[in-house]
């Protein structure tokens, strides 16, 4: 690929961006707004957020910040199945 079709990619597709995390050129709009990066969109597109967000929390979770919640949602498990027989 010559200097000249490159140039003539960037204007087809001025509004896509590389993600660095799943490696896949998306619109920018599935970019959240990054203040601290060149051009103001975050490196990962907000499928790979969220999935570093629920890797996060899955983290936070095994660190017991969760435990609360998961105690509620187990008693409720448990009386479901107390109740389904
Ligand atoms: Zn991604």
């Amino acid at each position: 690929m010559d200097e000249g079709s490159r140039v003539d990619i960037l204007k087809m597709y001025p509004e896509k961006k590389f993600c660095t995390k799943c490696r896949e050129n998306k619109l920018r709009n599935e970019y959240y707004d990054h203040p601290g990066t060149a051009d103001g969109k975050s490196s990962f597109c907000k499928a790979c957020m969220i999935t570093a967000n629920n890797a996060n929390r899955a983290k936070n979770k095994a660190n017991g910040s969760y435990r609360n919640y998961n105690q509620i949602r187990d008693a409720k498990k448990e009386f479901f199945i107390l109740n389904a027989f």
